[in-house]
């Protein structure tokens, strides 16, 4: 079969690889049918993620077809129509059965993290793919749900939701800022409206992902790159601040914008994967009742927002902005890591 191939920062091949096998009774082999690359592949590609090794198969997102199952999947049958959720969970652990599936203990890197395809074991950017812990790793596609829409729901929607809106505390009438408007701030804003935020203001720099933010749900936009960004903040909140700021870009400049735009007694909550250390203002914080959450999703939520998008609640194919043949995945690529030129959101890849 062909997949996409990580050799090390900068390289990556479309190339012959053997198949999957089932490997352990709980194991099933998943045919993509759909898959999407996320901006963690764009980091892996730069070596900033040194535990992904040469010759992985990249990719975490994708929706496909049950080919195999191994004798002790229970839950999901050769010939479902499933989502691969990015995050592998036993169902089993300490960590699990507190629903933190980010920290399942029985993954196969032993880490510790949930988060292992395309990581510690090959993904889904390919013809096949073998997904370990099948019956809690996969999530049957209702009918009327399309493979665009319900792949938004491998990484970003839950992502956005659990960390961003859930972490934060979003509560009726909230003033909610998210800096960051890319595909993982974008789907903080409209699962934000879940809560009945008052407002959402989306920060950015780009002002085409600034032009695209009403779309997903923000009600006001603010360029992050204005120098009076922050008056424009308080003039928008009545001069108090906001009651959750979520951070969606995972650079320190963005975090600090977060700690100052939120008001006494609210939250900032950290999505951003961050590879550098980020001061933290204690000195002005402590006496504010500020409360800061990061986290790692969980996709604990990925059932409840699936029965969102049939319903309609959630327009995830909203974030579908390109699409390729699964061979042209190299475009994709491009495509993707230009996204400024090409406005791209999530690049879908199709069989
Ligand atoms: P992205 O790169 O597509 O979007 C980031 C956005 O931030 C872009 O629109 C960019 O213009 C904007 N930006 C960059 N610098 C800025 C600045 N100084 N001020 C304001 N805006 C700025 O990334 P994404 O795919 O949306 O992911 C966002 C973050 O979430 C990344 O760090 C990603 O690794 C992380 N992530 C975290 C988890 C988790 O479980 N915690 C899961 C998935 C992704
Ligand atoms: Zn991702
Ligand atoms: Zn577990």
């Amino acid at each position: 079969m062909k997949a996409l191939v990580y050799h090390g920062p900068g390289s990556k091949t479309w190339q012959d690889v053997p198949e999957p096998r089932v490997l352990r009774p709980t194991d099933a082999i998943v045919r993509i049918d759909t898959t999407t690359i996320c901006g963690t592949d764009l980091h892996i590609l730069k070596g900033d993620v040194p535990a992904v090794q040469d010759g992985r198969v990249l990719g975490h997102e994708g929706v496909g077809t049950v080919t195999e199952v191994g004798v002790g999947v229970q839950g999901v049958a050769v010939g479902d129509h499933v989502i691969v959720s990015c995050i592998t969970a036993c169902g089993t652990c300490a960590y699990c059965r507190r629903g933190l599936y980010s920290h399942c203990l029985a993954d196969e890197g032993a880490s510790g993290i949930g988060w292992i395809l395309g990581h510690l074991i090959d993904g889904t950017q390919a013809e096949l793919v073998r997904v370990p812990f099948a019956d809690s790793s996969l999530y049957r596609v209702p009918d009327g749900v399309d493979d665009p829409s319900a792949v938004m729901l491998s990484d970003i929607l839950p992502t956005g939701y659990e960390i961003g809106v859930r972490n934060g505390h979003v509560t009726p009438g909230d003033v909610v800022a998210v800096v960051g408007a890319g595909p993982v701030g974008l789907s903080a804003m409209m699962t934000a409206s879940l809560d009945g935020p008052s407002r959402v203001i989306a920060l950015d720099r780009d002002p085409n992902r600034l032009a695209q933010a009403p779309q997903f749900g923000a009600t006001d936009v603010v360029d992050a790159g204005d120098p009076h960004w922050f008056d424009q903040v308080m003039a928008l909140t009545d001069g108090l601040g906001v009651d959750v700021a979520i951070e969606a870009v995972g650079v320190p400049d963005t975090f600090t914008m977060c700690t100052r735009i939120v008001r006494p007694g609210g939250h900032v909550a950290n999505i951003g994967v961050h590879g550098r250390s980020v001061e933290l203002a204690l000195q002005d914080l402590w006496i504010k009742d500020v409360t800061l959450t990061t986290g790692l999703v969980s996709t604990s939520t990925t059932p409840m927002l699936l029965r969102l998008v049939e319903q309609h609640r959630l327009a995830a194919g909203a974030f579908a902005t390109h699409t390729f043949a699964l061979d042209a995945i190299g475009e994709a690529y491009e495509a993707f890591g230009h996204a400024a030129e090409t406005k791209a959101l999530k690049v879908v890849l199709r069989r």
